[in-house]
């Protein structure tokens, strides 16, 4: 599979501000959750926005739903760990990848359904170094697949086998409805406050150069980059799901939290917007905060629903003021480096 895209110099800066090929309206928004006053019906809207009519979280709660029912081998033959039943899990979830990652790259970049519509950066994804195989998207591939679908396999398995042997309560519906749906509501807002806190230390320099470098080799993103990390920043950041060992829960709530983590992944990286008829969008996708992200690295470490970028002073909005309060920043940097250097 290629990815071939034809805007010609697309991204140029005029006067010091960056050329996107799509740019939502700036300033971003964060959650009302943190204005003062609250506000309860923009902070309703917000959050109905964000699940309904349409949206890759119930996509995902669906998804979700399906493996439970249909796709998960018994919890009494995963008592012990032995490859059938894990290797059986594995494969649920390269299918998953397939149709998310796989789906959506052939759907955007090989047959370009949507051309560069609602696409943020149309330089076309890279080749030669530093990339595995010399390919931006077999290097994506390649680190998702054998490294993220294989240890999101892995904890979902321990977890499994934990429920299987009693180690951890099986909550029912009938025990507590409210919980079992509120986790499930729960897990996409606490995603965004646990990816800030492990992704800040991803940038910690040493780790950052062993690990997390992997993951920024894309300065320009596709559905495969998503999930395309070291297998140590897979450790930390699958391990969010460990938290169900001290919390009530049932199997399907893990494997709704894995798949949220791996497959959200892949839809906030796609590089759109949003998949979009001419004049209508129909589903959002791509996080316009992340995509900076990997274009400009100091900014933009977390998301927008728990927006602690906000609160420390790296949030990138998208406006010219804002890439400018960046760059004088860069500046400050270099010359504290230079600084000690000299
Ligand atoms: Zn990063
Ligand atoms: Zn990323």
């Amino acid at each position: 599979m290629t990815a071939e895209t034809i805007s010609p110099n697309p991204r140029a800066q005029k006067d010091g501000v960056p050329h996107w090929n799509y740019q939502p309206d700036t300033p971003l928004a964060v959650s009302p959750l943190f204005e003062w006053p609250l506000n309860p019906l923009k902070i309703m809207n917000w959050f109905i926005r964000s699940w309904f009519p349409i949206s890759e979280k119930l996509i995902i709660v669906f998804a979700a739903w399906l493996s439970w029912t249909y796709f998960q081998p018994p919890l009494d033959v995963s008592k012990n760990f032995a490859f059938d039943w894990i290797g059986l899990m594995w494969l649920r979830n390269f299918v998953l990848m397939m149709i998310f990652a796989g789906g959506l790259h052939l759907y955007l970049y090989v047959f370009r359904f949507q051309k560069d519509r609602r696409r943020y950066d149309s330089k076309r994804f890279g080749k030669g170094r530093p990339y595995t195989f010399r390919d931006q998207v077999l290097d994506n591939m390649f680190w998702t697949i054998v490294s993220g679908v294989t240890i999101w396999t892995g904890y979902e398995a321990l977890l499994i086998w934990g429920f299987a042997n009693g180690y951890l309560e099986v909550m029912e519906w009938a025990q507590n409805p409210i919980w079992f749906v509120a986790i499930f509501l729960i897990v996409p807002v606490w995603e965004t406050f646990y990816f800030y806190i492990v992704h800040r230390w991803l940038h910690w320099k040493p780790l950052y150069k062993i690990a997390h470098h992997v993951h920024h080799r894309n300065t320009n993103v596709g559905p495969w980059s998503g999930l395309s990390m070291h297998p140590i920043e897979h450790l930390i950041f699958l391990g969010s799901v460990l938290v169900h060992w001290i919390i009530l829960s049932h199997p399907i709530h893990v494997l709704y939290h894995l798949q949220y983590f791996a497959l959200s992944a892949v839809t906030t990286h796609c590089g759109y917007n949003s998949i979009a008829g001419k004049r209508r969008k129909i589903i959002s996708l791509g996080t316009f905060h992340h995509q900076m992200h990997h274009r400009f690295i100091h900014c933009n470490y977390g998301g927008l629903e728990i927006p602690i970028d906000k609160f420390v002073g790296t949030f990138h909005d998208g406006t010219v003021e804002a890439h400018a309060k960046l760059k004088e920043h860069m500046r400050a940097k270099a010359r504290e480096i230079r600084q000690k250097k000299g």
